[in-house]
């Protein structure tokens, strides 16, 4: 889809080649695009010249010398070719404007979205698409514009700046690229920024802008009416498309998450936005132990297996359950006996993979809810027991696996007063962390005392926390 920049640019060819052409007649092949009266709009236009081609946000407006303009809007795919007449149509020619000089300027659309509307010239701006429009970050003086607009925001900043009535003329490449300039957070709540930000904002905004709108833009030549001009602000793209590599100032990896339905790319470090951090070891090695470490220090910290706690609380989930292990999964008074879940997962390898296809999912989604709501934390940690086989791992940055030998393991269960300690080993056989041990970039060792384990969670902090802010 065309941003701001791909359709400046496509005014400035309109400019170049069709100012002061005088339309001689109108060929409409899909009037369904024209949203005004067809006969209205072929006998307005007919014999009328060009005077000038403006914008206002995406919309461009092709201004007659007879005090109309064509609102023209290209939405996915449009775009304006010059043919000389004779030549064959386009593939996807939608309507054309038959000029002097045997030129004709075809209005191609693959898509079919696009749109035109005829207006007197000084109504444009009462249409209620472009009344509704923010001001362009050019168009902005007084930076106390945005700060109003987003006072009262409790969504993300990211979100806003995609909301066309706030400021107009971000899409998503562009939004992307100016907070990842701007150092900002994109899950930040708009209401949060302080002036200064939104100055950095609109700054950077015209910035990157102007720049990319002197390179033609950022997408490939389909929006241009001149064949050869290319998109080469594409190259200088800093942050949008660059999930999985390192960011130039830092050389932390870009990120790509979903936000409001949108691709959002950012660098986790210089835009601060939450680490995260999986903690993983064998039953009993003490996970929980460091999960409220963390938790001490101030820290957000998920456990799946409270997690999992709460989910067997609910209605839905007693449903699942009782779908797989049948009416006995109930204690007496109709919660969830885990004893007998543990003791028929122990023997029953068939009943346990059901149980995971049906837990897992929901405590995958808990995961990404919590990490979701904890954005603009420094870090967060998160702990999950079969962090390699849920393939959870790539939910986080860094991995942290909590070791402990066979002895303080058995003592920990002790220590428990587990009644089912063979129960749990059986289970904790096929926990695979002993084999994937090596994919974690933190071992903690949990065989001394609850010092030592803050000792060497502490290094570990200092080393995250340096590192990234
Ligand atoms: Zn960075």
């Amino acid at each position: 889809m065309p941003e701001l920049p791909e359709v400046e640019t496509v005014r400035l060819s309109l400019e170049k080649l069709y100012l002061n052409k005088k339309i001689e007649s109108v060929s409409i092949l899909l009037p369904r695009m024209i949203l005004s009266p067809i006969n209205e709009f072929i006998s307005t236009v007919q014999g009328t010249k060009f005077i000038s081609f403006s914008r206002k946000g995406k919309y461009l407006l092709l201004n007659l010398d007879n005090g109309y303009t064509i609102v023209s809007h290209l939405r996915m795919e449009g775009k304006y070719i010059k043919i000389i007449r004779g030549e064959p149509l386009p593939k996807h020619a939608r309507i054309v404007f038959h000029l002097n000089d045997n030129i004709d300027m075809v209005y191609d659309d693959s898509r079919s979205f696009g749109i035109m509307i005829l207006v007197r010239s000084d109504d444009v701006l009462k249409l209620k698409e472009i009344a509704k429009l923010g001001k362009e970050p050019f168009e902005i003086d007084d930076p106390k514009y945005l700060f109003d607009k987003l006072k009262n925001k409790k969504n993300e900043i990211k979100a806003c700046l995609l909301d066309q009535e706030i400021m107009c003329g971000l899409g998503n490449i562009y939004a992307d690229e100016v907070l990842y300039k701007s150092k900002i957070n994109p899950y930040r709540l708009a209401n949060t920024l302080s002036l200064d930000e939104c100055i950095t904002i609109i700054d950077n905004s015209k910035k990157t802008l102007k720049h990319a709108i002197e390179l033609g833009g950022s997408t490939i030549s389909s929006y241009h009416p001149e064949k050869g001009v290319d998109g080469r602000f594409q190259n200088e793209l800093m942050c949008y498309g660059k999930k999985g590599e390192k960011c130039p100032y830092c050389s932390s990896i870009f990120r790509k998450d979903e936000l409001g339905g949108r691709g959002t790319t950012y660098c986790p470090s210089c835009q601060n936005v939450a680490l995260r951090i999986g903690v993983t070891g064998k039953i009993a090695s003490g996970k929980s132990t460091v999960l409220n470490y963390f938790k001490e220090l101030g820290f957000k910290v998920f456990s799946s297996d409270e997690e999992v706690n709460r989910l067997y609380t609910l209605t839905s989930t007693k449903k699942g359950l009782i779908n797989i292990f049948g009416e006995s999964v109930l204690n007496d008074n109709l919660t969830i006996s885990k004893g007998y879940i543990k003791n028929t997962i122990a023997n029953n390898p068939q009943k346990k993979k059901e149980l995971e296809k049906f837990i897992h999912p929901l405590v995958k989604k808990s995961i990404i809810d919590f990490i979701h709501k904890h954005k603009s934390e420094k870090l967060i940690i998160v702990e999950v027991p079969l962090m390699f086989e849920t393939k959870f791992n790539l939910m986080f940055d860094y991995i942290l696996g909590v070791t402990c030998s066979h002895s303080t393991q058995l003592s920990h269960l002790k220590s428990r007063g587990s009644k089912t300690i063979t129960t749990d080993l059986i289970i904790n056989q096929s926990n695979k962390f002993d084999k994937n041990a090596c994919k974690c970039d933190f071992l903690i060792n949990n065989d001394g005392t609850y010092n030592d384990l803050k000792k060497q969670i502490d290094l570990i902090l200092k080393k995250l926390l340096n590192h990234s802010h």
